[in-house]
């Protein structure tokens, strides 16, 4: 899929985050994430050698909080002018999972596309389907609210 002008104004947004927040080791990647009704939502990685959550899974975490909970374009962006990282495995299976059509920003500066995030999973495990119904348990997502 080719960028449209609201793709390229994700890319400027983690960007901004990028050179403005991510100043140390702790944090060295931004991510922005949009709604389809046009909110946006960023983040920063919060490494940590325990396995701190990347930048893409903060933003998601920085949009439920805000009460936003359907994503429909993300994009990280690294420090040092960087440019735009493709999502590391786990992320591809936590939006895969969490929004299985989000549309993903990937490539270098100068040919930027965007991708399913499908395309980036082949083949994928998708953790709803493998979970057993047992009503004994309450659904872990989805369901059993109020
Ligand atoms: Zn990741």
């Amino acid at each position: 899929m080719s960028m449209r002008d609201t793709d390229r104004a994700l890319v400027q947004a983690a960007t901004a985050v990028a050179k403005l927040r991510c100043r140390s080791e702790n944090h060295t990647v931004a991510a922005a994430a949009r709604t389809s009704d046009g909110r946006v939502f960023t983040g920063v990685n919060v490494y940590h050698f325990t396995g701190g959550p990347c930048a893409e899974l903060v933003t998601i975490g920085a949009a439920a909080t805000q009460g936003a909970t359907e994503l429909e374009t993300i994009v990280a962006v690294g420090d040092r002018g960087r440019g735009v990282i493709p999502p590391c495995g786990r992320c591809r299976q936590v939006l895969r999972d969490y929004f299985p059509s989000i549309r993903v920003i990937v490539g270098p500066m100068d040919a930027l596309r965007v991708v399913e995030v499908g395309d980036l999973l082949p083949d994928t495990y998708v953790w709803a389907d493998h979970q057993v119904d047992d009503p004994a348990v309450p659904a872990a997502r989805g369901g059993a609210e109020g």
